[in-house]
């Protein structure tokens, strides 16, 4: 009776404990914001200022500072949410094509963002940026799951060549490679990253 009278207010106590700790939110894995296999035009770099690194350690592939990564795709393509989250900006106000050293949307030309914490703002929580994106194609606001369509790529802003730049923003620069790689973290950000190719997969 003693036992069994200890084993319950053990059972209590662990349940309190459980029901009082703060619930551990999985991190989010991203799936690859086009459809068709990519051409990268230019990889994360992770080596700001100490030569350029992509997540292979080849030290070409990237450009100084770069902070995401660049899928080469026609201007049009449509860009699909990388995890479930909202879609919480967005800048539309550039022309489709852009230029090197154009400013519009801070360089981004049209962009969105999208949190996948429920916290709304850069740099705390898990935010992914898709930019150089098609003049009024981009949605807005909504909530996104998994693959829903939000934009069509462009070459809006800072840009020399059609493409989608894919950003993601929870660390401070360098940290936010989506590639793992012996240069970079050893875990993806991607879903899956087979042969160094992240997957169409959702979480
Ligand atoms: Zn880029």
């Amino acid at each position: 009776m003693k036992i069994l009278k200890k084993s319950v207010s053990l059972f209590l106590l662990l349940a309190m404990f459980w029901f009082l700790a703060p619930q551990a939110k999985a991190e989010p894995k991203f799936r690859r914001p086009i459809s068709a296999t990519p051409v990268f035009s230019s990889f994360y770099d992770n080596q700001a200022g100490l030569g350029l690194r992509k997540y292979t350690c080849v030290t070409s592939g990237t450009y100084e500072g770069h902070a995401g990564t660049d899928l080469a795709t026609a201007v049009g393509t449509p860009v699909y949410a990388s995890a479930v989250g909202g879609l919480y900006y967005r800048y539309n106000g550039c022309p489709t094509y852009g230029y090197l050293g154009s400013t519009c949307g801070g360089g981004y030309g049209n962009n969105v963002r999208i949190d996948h914490e429920g916290i709304l703002t850069d740099g705390i929580g898990w935010v992914t940026l898709y930019a150089h994106l098609q003049l009024d194609t981009a949605v807005w606001p909504m909530s996104v799951l998994c693959g829903a369509g939000i934009a069509k790529s462009g070459s809006s802003g800072n840009s020399s060549g059609p493409h989608l730049h894919f950003e993601v923003r929870k660390y401070a620069y360098p940290g936010n490679d989506p590639f793992s790689g012996y240069c970079s973290h050893s875990t993806s950000f991607w879903v899956s990253q087979v042969n160094g190719l992240p997957t169409t997969s959702c979480q």
